[in-house]
């Protein structure tokens, strides 16, 4: 297994720059889970393979697109990179915009692939 050691200068707060809009994150939610999306605007960073499980050297700027639901009730927000297409999965926080979620969850019934006027006729 390979570790690429970035030249990552850390302080004791453990914070990164939002990829999208440029706010100061800081790694650690409020109730102390571990963040890694901006509570603003929900990019993130592909720091990590979902495939692989191991570090990504990708870095590349990932965008919110999707809001799945878990079978606890959980909210999971899906992000695509925009360099290398990789899907990841990430648990919302309790401080993220619930706009944008709300924008995201709703996005789907408002842009239906089928004509809704077949439920009228069923
Ligand atoms: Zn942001
Ligand atoms: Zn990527």
């Amino acid at each position: 297994m390979s570790s690429n050691n970035t030249s990552h200068h850390t302080l004791n707060i453990d914070t990164f720059t939002c990829a999208w809009c440029g706010l100061t994150v800081s790694a650690t939610a409020g109730d102390h889970t571990r963040r890694n999306h901006c509570p603003s605007c929900l990019h993130s960073r592909h720091v990590l393979d979902h495939v692989e499980g191991g570090a990504s050297d990708c870095h590349g700027r990932m965008a919110p697109i999707a809001i799945a639901v878990l079978r606890t009730g959980d909210w999971m927000v899906i992000h695509r990179c925009v360099r290398c297409d990789e899907l990841t999965s990430n648990p919302v926080c309790g401080d993220d915009n619930q706009l944008i979620l709300m924008r995201m969850a709703v996005r789907p019934l408002a842009q239906p692939p089928f004509p809704l006027e077949a439920f009228g006729t069923l």
